[in-house]
């Protein structure tokens, strides 16, 4: 049996010429795609290059806008033609390197998903986020292996690795993943799974988000996930060393059926964020349990019987609710994030953590937040197979993220950001996990998330790929 979603409402509609391109280079590729064609200046231009993180500010040379998989070949054959570099965005979620006078392909409008649960599987487009693939696999009892928040995109998340609540039982949604759809960078289409093209197929499970062409649609495996135990449990600031040594401690004995995180908290003082928790820091011990719901609770009453917290979110829930857990911003903004991985959280790592993430009295902090989520298990044990070995195989995934209201914060945040990182050194194992790496940091750092062995064979097959390197604003391979 197979579902299928409803199509956009607001697909391009090509014959409307108002809003097409006047020069005559975009209206040649504006004459062969039924999608949109953006110049600077132009309806749509902005709103096309804008993402969901606005501290990105892309000018590309044009924007396409494709309407499906040809508009996709043709966009890149143009490119090719042209010589133009090519940026993909499907939400700016995760954007790379600002796509200055590139092609950028928008794939926001492809957003078609089917579900077969039969096979267990889900077809998603390029810009499908994973709100309407988990709500679709909901009705089935199956669940994909989405991240924190249902608003990213599912090929983009992906293509990066992608370690969500469900991560240590299933692993990274790049092992869901049966069979890619590629449009090569000389506009080829391809479908590459483990028996076709296994290299390239090998390379974009976890290791190809932007360099290797453009994704139109990924076939994925679902699981059986409907009822979770999952939540937060609120701490005081003031606890916060306690806490994370504790976790430090316990984490590492849990069940796979437990994806956990701790997390340092400061809820800036703005209207949308609850009146309890406007304005205050929190320590949050947060996670999912999706075995027996019994069990689970078992395992959080250990943490309620050491210390009562301030607020208790844990229960159970539906995994279609998983939004939940993260609580996860949904508006568009200006945000600043990067990570390390460590394989242990030892005192002196805490301390770091606690002293310049939590502020001190009469203090803005200029990190939002810091997690450390516990890997291992199913996320560790799949390094084995994949092209980002080194940004799964650790224990513990941090990841600082902050808002950057205005652009005279953006240097103080990046020096707080940075300084917080030089500082955890002597702890951390000098890989970065793909996707919390954004803007040039992502060119910078992604080469660290995979061995020299893997990251020869990545740049093998880049090289027979994209020769000319015009696929440059995702990951590098270094
Ligand atoms: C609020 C928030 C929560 C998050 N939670 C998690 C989490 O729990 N776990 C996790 O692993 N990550 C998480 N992320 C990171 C997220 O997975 C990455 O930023 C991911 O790259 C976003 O993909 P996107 O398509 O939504 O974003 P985009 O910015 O549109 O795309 C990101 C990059 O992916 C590449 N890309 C996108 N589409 C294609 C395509 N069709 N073909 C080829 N390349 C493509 C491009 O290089 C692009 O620059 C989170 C990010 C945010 C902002």
């Amino acid at each position: 049996m197979t579902i299928q979603s409803t199509r956009p409402t607001d697909a391009p509609d090509p014959t409307d010429l108002a809003i097409r391109p006047r020069t005559t280079v975009l209206a040649e590729l504006a004459d062969r795609i039924a999608g949109y064609v953006h110049g600077p200046g132009e309806p749509g231009y902005d709103e096309a290059r804008t993402g969901f993180n606005l501290l990105t500010d892309h000018r590309p040379a044009l924007i396409a806008v494709p309407a499906n998989r040809h508009d996709v070949v043709e966009s890149v054959r143009f490119a090719a033609e042209q010589g133009l570099r090519v940026a993909i965005q499907a939400t700016g979620h995760g954007p790379g390197a600002p796509a200055h006078d590139a092609l950028l392909i928008n794939t926001s409008k492809m957003t078609e998903v089917t579900v077969d649960p039969v096979a267990r599987t889900a077809t998603v487009s390029a810009g499908a986020t994973w709100a309407p693939v988990l709500e679709l696999t909901q009705r089935h009892g199956l669940a994909p292996l989405l991240g924190s928040t249902t608003g990213v995109g599912v090929v983009g998340y992906t293509l990066g690795g992608g370690f969500g609540w469900l991560g240590r039982k299933y692993g990274l949604s790049s092992d869901a993943v049966r069979s890619f759809d590629l449009v090569t960078p000389d506009g080829n289409p391809l479908r590459v799974s483990a028996t076709s093209h296994p290299d390239i197929f090998w390379a974009l499970r976890g290791g190809g988000a932007g360099n290797l062409g453009v994704v139109t649609d990924v076939v994925i495996d679902l699981f059986p996930v409907s009822t979770v135990y999952a939540g937060n449990l609120f701490y005081p600031a003031e606890d916060a060393a306690e806490i994370m040594r504790r976790f430090a401690a316990w984490a590492p004995h849990q069940p796979d059926d437990l994806t956990s995180a701790v997390t340092l908290m400061n809820f800036p003082p703005l209207d949308i964020v609850p009146e309890p928790l406007r304005g205050k820091s929190f320590t949050l011990l947060r996670g999912c349990w999706s075995g027996d719901v019994a069990v689970g609770a078992e395992i959080i009453d250990e943490w309620r019987r050491w210390k009562t917290p301030e607020l208790d979110m844990w229960a159970e829930m539906p995994f279609s609710a998983a939004d939940a857990i993260s609580m996860d911003p949904t508006d568009p903004m200006p945000a600043m994030v990067t990570t390390e991985w460590m394989d242990e959280l030892p005192d002196g790592a805490v301390d770091i953590l606690v002293d310049r993430v939590l502020p001190s009295p009469g203090t803005m902090p200029l990190i939002l937040f810091a997690e450390v989520r516990h890997a291992g298990a199913a996320v560790a044990r799949g390094a084995t197979d994949a092209p980002n070995d080194r940004g799964r195989d650790g224990t513990f995934l941090l990841e600082f993220g902050s808002v950057v209201p205005d652009p005279h914060v953006g240097l103080a945040v990046e020096s707080a950001q940075r300084l917080t990182r030089q500082a955890l050194t002597p702890y951390v194992t000098g890989a970065a996990y793909l996707n919390f790496l954004e803007g040039d940091e992502k060119a910078a750092r992604s080469a660290s998330a995979f061995s020299d062995t893997n990251r020869r064979r990545l740049n093998a097959i880049k090289a027979a790929l994209d020769p000319e390197n015009r696929f440059c604003h995702g990951v590098a391979f270094g």
